[in-house]
């Protein structure tokens, strides 16, 4: 089997939570350096810059960028250009048409790319599209709420243009529903809430409408407390789908169908070796469109200052 050398870009919270894992149980990979100007891993080669990195290891076929949305397409465009294979977190981009020249880029260097969207990888949700492809949808619900203080603590990039807000969160559940539903929907409406001197929402309403006449429904949140909520429910001519817990969960008219542990950071290193075995690119921008569409039709609200 070939391994391929593959170097982490960015150590912050996703890099050490999921892709370090991640990378250690895939055979396809060996974890050969990191690039960061603030931290490094035990026993890990680290290079302050991705200059100094694509400049003395060449044997690094791969790069894995973990920063955050406005500082990847610089990173990636350097990346392809020096022939390595991309792997992006999401969202990919800071904006759509760079990720566009990122997917030209890869395609003339013969570099795979990967914009991936781990939500998608969630254990319910291919069996979910699978259950709504041959149904008429009639409404979609998706409540995503969570807790800003406890997922994004002291993340300023988070709050700055480029840095989504609450759709940092929301964009997974419209990844999700972007995979599993059968028909294709666009954005008709949406209030967006920013706290006073934030440059970032807060908290989304949104309403798309869906070829077929149905309606999404869609209601993003950072100020919950207590529980947190991933959820997102289908109504059909033949039943109602819910998947709670971001995709962990399926439930058909109330029945709990199965569960399913943390699968999402495996899946995605395994679809990206092979990505890189075709030299191929996998980058739908779909949940990046309708949040781009989300902030061009947002009517702005400005609610109570945020403080950390
Ligand atoms: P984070 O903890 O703030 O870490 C991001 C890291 O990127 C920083 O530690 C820094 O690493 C590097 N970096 C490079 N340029 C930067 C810049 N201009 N501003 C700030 N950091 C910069 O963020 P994160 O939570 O890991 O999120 C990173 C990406 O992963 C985001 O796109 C996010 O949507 C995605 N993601 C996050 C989660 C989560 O649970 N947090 C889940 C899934 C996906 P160095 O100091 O090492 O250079």
């Amino acid at each position: 089997m070939t391994v391929t050398d593959i170097a982490i870009v960015g150590v912050g919270k996703i890099a050490r939570d999921q892709h370090v894992p991640a990378i250690s149980g895939n055979t396809s990979f060996r974890l050969a350096a990191t690039v960061s100007a603030h931290s490094c891993l035990d026993g890990i080669e680290n290079f302050p810059t991705l200059d100094q990195l694509l400049a003395a290891r060449a044997d690094i076929a791969a790069l894995a960028l973990c920063m955050p949305p406005q500082a990847r397409y610089e990173a990636a465009a350097k990346a392809i250009a020096a022939g390595r294979h991309v792997l992006l977190e999401k969202p990919p981009g800071a904006t759509i048409a760079e990720v566009e020249a990122l997917v030209r880029m890869a395609e003339a260097r013969n570099v795979a790319l990967f914009a991936t969207w781990h939500s998608r990888f969630a254990g319910a949700v291919e069996p979910a599209r699978l259950w709504l492809r041959d149904k008429r949808v009639r409404h979609v619900s998706v409540v995503w709420k969570e807790d800003v203080r406890r997922w994004h603590p002291g993340q300023a990039w988070i709050w700055q243009p480029g840095g989504l807000g609450v759709f940092d969160p929301g964009i997974n559940a419209l990844s999700i529903v972007t995979r599993i539903l059968p028909a294709p929907f666009h954005l008709v409406s949406s209030t967006l809430e920013f706290p006073d001197g934030r440059e970032a929402p807060i908290a989304a309403k949104l309403r798309f409408a869906g070829k077929g006449g149905f309606a999404v429904e869609a209601d993003f949140d950072w100020r919950q407390t207590g529980p947190q909520t991933w959820d997102i429910e289908v109504e059909t001519d033949a039943g109602t789908l819910l998947l709670k817990s971001g995709g962990a969960e399926m439930h058909i008219d109330g029945r709990e169908t199965q569960q399913w542990g943390d699968v999402e950071y495996s899946a995605i290193y395994r679809r990206f070796a092979e990505l890189i075995a075709t030299r191929s690119i996998d980058a739908d921008l779909s949940p990046l469109t309708h949040v781009a569409d989300a902030f061009m039709l947002g009517r702005r609200v400005t609610g109570e200052a945020f403080e950390e």
